[in-house]
């Protein structure tokens, strides 16, 4: 995928921007840039794909919720995850015009890609990026957040047809905020890593 034009709008927005062309060369440089510093991440299955947490936390000090060590609980996980150094997530959808969007149920991976860290790291295969910001916004609705749906095993409609999101009103309904970044955010660094092979959702 060309990424010249999704790149040159992200830098217009204020953010850093790294391309690759695969998982493992940004694996590479991920573990390169970040070494003896803490490291939290948002549930994503792009990081999960690329081996990151075992990667990084061979040399960082890591907490995940989805890998709860020892002597703690997941709430005490969480909390140390939001003040960490460096925080790690992808994109639901990312539009070549530079927006950066995110779908979130707990609350806990929007609040941290926009405060509380030194650097937040978005990792952004070539699947999550749409020409426009509304083919961006669409395909964080109705392919990502369905395929989250289904991967939670929730009974939402989404889940149970897999084809698109029907705004549903279901108690297990894991769509409950909407973060846009339309700008680096001022607080910390952001740096959006690309890579040119489909990651995640
Ligand atoms: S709002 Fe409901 S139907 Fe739509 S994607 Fe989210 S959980 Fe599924």
């Amino acid at each position: 995928m060309d990424f010249t034009t999704v790149e040159k709008n992200l830098k217009e927005r204020g953010f850093k921007v790294s391309a690759f062309a695969t998982a493992k060369e940004a694996a590479d440089y991920l573990n390169a840039q970040i070494d003896g510093e803490s490291v939290s991440f948002g549930g994503s299955m792009t990081l999960s794909q690329m081996g990151l947490f075992e990667s990084l936390g061979k040399h960082n000090k890591m907490f995940s919720h989805w890998n709860v060590p020892d002597g703690m609980n997941a709430a005490e996980v969480l909390k140390n995850a939001s003040t960490c150094d460096n925080y790690l997530l992808s994109a639901n959808g990312l539009a070549e015009t530079g927006e950066i969007i995110n779908i979130d149920g707990t609350g806990n991976r929007v609040s941290s890609s926009l405060y509380g860290h030194k650097k937040v790291w978005f990792v952004v295969g070539s699947n999550k990026i749409a020409p426009t910001y509304d083919e961006a916004l669409w395909r964080a609705r109705n392919i990502a957040a369905p395929k989250n749906a289904q991967r939670l095993g929730v009974k939402t409609p989404c889940a149970v047809n897999g084809d698109r999101c029907y705004d549903c009103k279901s108690p297990q309904r894991i769509c409950r905020g909407l973060v846009v970044l339309w700008e680096a955010i001022r607080s910390c660094e952001t740096e959006v890593v690309l890579v040119d092979e489909p990651l995640g959702y």
